[in-house]
């Protein structure tokens, strides 16, 4: 325990602060934000804008950092969580500028300019990249924190590998803070590659791992990074689910041509829907069965999203439903080589 540390200390209230600051268009957790941050309109003219989505509120003064204070880690968590916000806020300076600045909706990019996108990427250390067309029907209305509202019409997605053995390390207090670490990596090599592009000429919007501007892991399958599985969570040939998401939105085009024939991940497809060991072993039973039709986004809905934070507030962080799943313990190529054997046996 860190003798200094008040039980309602001061990094709470400094995180507490910082998070409500963010709060500046002044709407409560349940209204959808508006264009707060728009100062001219003809530059968002031709932009997208959310057709209605709203992701459920995450709450953060309700996490319990007890097990953090009695591990005498809340220095760690709170240096952690700086680098966290201060992506989020360098983000969100980006959008400002961008929202505000009169541009030409396409600008023109060669197969250089995108081979510079993927070499820039994994220099910053990004693990995958994928291209596709921004749907307005996955944008949400209330980005808690970037608060974005508009986005350029092209995406470039990106994935960030979690630690194996963090992910293995399930349940426990270690796996939350290296959970928040990879936000935080994902949000910076996001933001320098965003930064990349804007020098090259072309506008870009940094939609941060930890921001709710855009169903992430649905873009992730759009661009062809992998495939949606039982747990909700994009499953890569790479790292099964073991991955963070974030995006890029930009002006850049065209996009490059897709790289994957359309049933690339049919045999992951194939796997899931035999496997069902998440549904099993999620502790809250957040997972569905039969994953819930949402008419109006044309979407399916496989968590109880409600249920998952909330097993989240309790406990401060979960991830079963990661270490659990084949493709992340045994990995595509063992599962695929021995697709013979019976499912139980491999799990
Ligand atoms: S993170 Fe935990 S509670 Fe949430 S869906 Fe996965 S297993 Fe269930
Ligand atoms: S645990 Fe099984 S059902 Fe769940 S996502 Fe992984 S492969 Fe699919």
């Amino acid at each position: 325990m860190v003798p200094y540390y008040p039980k309602n200390g001061w990094w709470r209230f400094v995180v507490r602060s910082v998070l409500r600051l963010s709060d500046m268009d002044g709407k409560n957790k349940t209204t959808a934000y508006n264009d707060g941050f728009l100062k001219n309109a003809q530059a968002a003219e031709g932009m997208k804008k959310s057709t209605g989505l709203r992701p459920v509120f995450i709450d953060f003064n309700r996490f319990n950092f007890k097990t953090a204070r009695e591990q005498g880690k809340m220095l760690k968590v709170l240096a952690i969580f700086i680098r966290v916000i201060r992506g989020i806020f360098k983000a969100r300076n980006i959008y400002h500028q961008e929202i505000n600045t009169v541009k030409h909706l396409n600008t023109t990019a060669d197969d250089n300019f995108w081979d510079s996108v993927r070499r820039k990427g994994n220099e910053l250390g990004i693990s995958l990249i994928g291209f596709a067309p921004v749907d307005e029907k996955l944008m949400c209305t209330n980005d808690q924190f970037g608060h974005i509202t508009r986005l350029y019409s092209n995406a470039i997605v990106l994935a960030w590998e979690m630690d194996y053995n963090a992910i293995e390390a399930i349940p426990g207090f270690e796996v939350g803070i290296d959970g928040i670490k990879t936000y935080a990596e994902l949000g910076d090599a996001t933001n320098a590659l965003t930064e990349f592009i804007r020098k090259q000429g072309h506008g870009a919007i940094a939609c941060h791992p930890l921001g709710d501007v855009i169903i992430l892991a649905a873009m992730g399958v759009r661009a062809g990074l992998g495939t949606f599985g039982r747990n909700g969570l994009l499953i890569s040939k790479e790292f099964g689910p073991r991955q963070r998401v974030s995006m890029i939105a930009t002006t850049a085009s065209p996009l490059p041509p897709p790289d994957k024939a359309i049933d690339h991940f049919q045999d992951i497809n194939d796997y899931c829907s035999k496997c069902g060991k998440c549904i099993r072993s999620c502790p809250s039973g957040a997972i569905r069965e039969t994953p819930l039709r949402i008419d109006a986004y044309d979407m399916m809905s496989c968590v109880d999203a409600k249920k998952c934070i909330q097993y989240f507030y309790e406990f401060n962080s979960c991830g079963v439903c990661i270490k659990t799943c084949p493709f992340h313990s045994l990995g595509y190529d063992r599962l695929m080589r021995h697709r013979e054997v019976p499912l139980a046996a491999a799990s």
